[in-house]
């Protein structure tokens, strides 16, 4: 028996389904030529059957291709992506104005975009092209969001790979799996590729069993993928817990960086009381005294700010209130456990952690 693995269509052979189709489908209606790339980016990581489908479908809207339709080509890969279950297209709504502090990362993210937006002018100049970040530390301090602020950034797809449904029974399915996932994110590229909770996927290596074993060589297969990997995939890793992870995936090389998130400080607190109250009550942050929030809300990570931010508009909305005031604020807080009061040891462990591997600190 023969295995034939069939390669994605490149962005030439997609132009090319999309004239014939034009010529076939809806003769004397030439589309213009700067539309056929933009359909043919829009259609990347699609065979060629799925392509004509989606072609039909928005030709039979309204009996021509317009550039509206490329939101409905969008809608439409995202559902066949997720159908094949092992990537998920992520919609893009937040930007990196939406998170408070970490200037470091931000700005380093703001670098590699630079980079990013023009590869043929930064390899020409002797730039590498950029591999990915790993953003590692505590739980609910933007790590995820900033995954989808670098998307934004780089005006690109954001794909998440899903490292439970990767895991297949049966014996070389998942290896399969990842195969699949990578050649759907390469013909999707240029995008960003965003795996979360890297331990998860990869915790029990080198321990005997056959469970373990498989995710051994996965995570071969993932490694000589970071190393070798010359196509615009932008790898964005998110970790909670590091130390579960195997040393040789944080070697120099794998990574363009890795990062270390921490708790937010009184600052970043106060820009993060700004932006989730801004999103929810705009008219009430000038009544708001903020440093007050800012002094009883130390070892709050971002999360439970929303949280106290959510918490406090719905009970001043419940009791008929006109806006929403500090007091309402700081009954949320006392309401709260805070992460810090949730798992103090492990966060301090963590920090240690992270100092002594020298990890640059994504706060300024
Ligand atoms: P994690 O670090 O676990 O990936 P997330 O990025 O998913 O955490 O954060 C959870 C939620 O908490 C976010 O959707 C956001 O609303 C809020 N949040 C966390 N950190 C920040 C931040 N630095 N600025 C603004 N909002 C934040």
């Amino acid at each position: 028996m023969t295995i034939l693995e069939m390669d994605y269509l490149g962005t030439d052979e997609i132009k090319q389904v999309i004239l014939n189709f034009q010529k076939e489908v809806m003769p004397g209606k030439p589309i213009q030529e700067s539309l056929v790339d933009e359909f043919a980016v829009a259609l990347k990581g699609l065979t060629e059957y799925e392509i004509l489908n989606l072609l039909a479908l928005a030709y039979s809207r309204r009996g021509d291709l317009y550039r509206e339709d490329l939101s409905l080509i969008f809608d439409q890969k995202q559902q066949m992506i997720k159908k094949a279950g092992i990537l998920e297209m992520i919609p893009l709504n937040e930007t990196m104005e939406d998170i408070g502090g970490l200037e470091n990362l931000k700005e380093w993210f703001k670098r590699k975009a630079k980079v990013y937006k023009n590869m043929d002018k930064a390899s020409a100049y002797g730039v590498d092209m950029p591999k990915g970040v790993l953003i590692a530390g505590v739980p609910g301090c933007g790590k995820s969001l900033n995954a989808k602020a670098a998307a934004k950034l780089f005006e690109v797809p954001l794909l998440r790979l899903d490292m439970g449904r990767l895991m297949g029974k049966y014996v070389g399915e998942s290896e399969g799996n990842l195969r699949k996932a990578i050649a759907l994110a390469e013909a999707i590229s240029p995008c960003v590729l965003w795996i979360d909770e890297l331990e998860k996927a990869f915790a029990g290596i080198g321990e005997s069993g056959g469970g373990a074993e498989v995710t051994t060589r996965l995570f071969g297969n993932f490694l000589t993928w970071m190393q070798e990997k010359t196509s615009p995939v932008f790898v964005v890793a998110t970790a909670n817990n590091i130390t579960k992870l195997p040393p040789e995936l944080l070697r120099k090389g794998r990574f363009d960086e890795i990062f270390y998130v921490g708790l937010p400080n009184a600052e970043e607190r106060e820009k993060i009381f700004q932006i989730h109250i801004s999103k929810r009550r705009k008219q009430d942050l000038n009544d708001i005294n903020i440093r007050t929030l800012v002094d009883k809300t130390s070892g709050f990570s971002g999360a439970d700010i929303e949280g106290v931010v959510k918490d406090a508009v719905e009970a001043a909305f419940a009791d008929d209130k006109n806006g929403v005031k500090t007091e309402d604020l700081l009954e949320a807080v006392k309401n709260t456990n805070s992460l810090s009061e949730i798992m103090a040891d492990s966060l301090k462990k963590m920090e240690e952690e992270y100092k002594s591997r020298k990890f640059k600190n994504a706060s300024k």
